[in-house]
C-alpha cells in the first residue's frame, strides 16, 4: 500500500495513514485521521479541545486529513503529501504543543487584529514547508508554484489590511 494508492484509491487512504510513520512529529500529534466529507481544504489541526479554556503548552493536536489532498492539481507525488504534513499542519501542531498563543488568539483581539493574527500564522507554516524545501524536500514544480501563489495570496491580503488599517486610524 503506497501513497499512489492513496491517490487513485479512496480506500486505501485509511490504511495508507494507519501506516504513515509520523516519527518524531508524535511529540505534538497524537492522532492522523481520514474525514470523508466533501471539503476544499487538505488537512487541518484539530488543537485539543481543552484549549479554549486553557492556554497550557504540551497538548497534542489531532491532524485531519481531506479527500481533497489526494484529488486538485497540485500534490503530484508523496513528497509533495508530505511537504502539507509534516512541514505545514505538524509545524501547525508544533507550534501549538509549543506555545498555544501562537494558535490560539486572545479573546479581547479587535477583528483585523484577529484576521492578521491567522494569516500571520498560516505564513509561519508556509515559511516553514519552503524552508524544508531548500533544505532538500524534493517537491513538484506545480506543487512549489502553488505554495508560493498561497504566499503571494497571504501576503497581499496582509498589505490590504495594513492599508485598512491607516484609514481606519485617520477616520
Ligand atoms: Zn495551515
Amino acid at each position: 500500500m503506497n501513497f499512489y494508492d492513496a491517490l487513485s484509491n479512496p480506500e486505501s487512504r485509511c490504511h495508507y495513514l494507519k501506516n504513515l510513520n509520523l516519527g518524531m512529529k508524535k511529540e505534538y500529534v497524537s492522532n492522523l485521521i481520514y474525514i470523508n466529507t466533501v471539503t476544499d481544504y487538505c488537512m487541518d489541526v484539530d488543537a485539543h479541545p481543552s484549549c479554549k479554556h486553557f492556554l497550557v503548552s504540551g497538548l497534542k493536536s489531532t491532524i485531519n486529513v481531506y479527500p481533497f489532498v489526494f484529488e486538485n492539481d497540485f500534490v503530484q507525488t508523496e513528497t509533495d503529501f508530505l511537504s502539507i504534513l509534516f512541514d505545514h499542519e505538524c509545524f501547525h501542531a508544533m507550534e501549538y504543543y509549543q506555545n498555544p498563543k501562537l494558535i490560539v488568539p486572545a479573546k479581547n483581539i479587535i477583528p483585523i487584529e484577529r484576521v492578521n493574527f491567522f494569516i500571520n500564522l498560516e505564513l509561519r507554516a508556509y515559511n516553514n514547508q519552503m524552508q524544508a524545501i531548500k533544505n532538500g524536500r524534493n517537491v513538484s514544480a506545480r506543487f512549489l508554484s502553488n505554495l508560493e501563489a498561497r504566499i503571494k495570496n497571504k501576503n497581499e491580503l496582509k498589505s490590504s489590511l495594513e492599508r485598512e488599517d491607516i484609514i481606519f486610524s485617520i477616520a
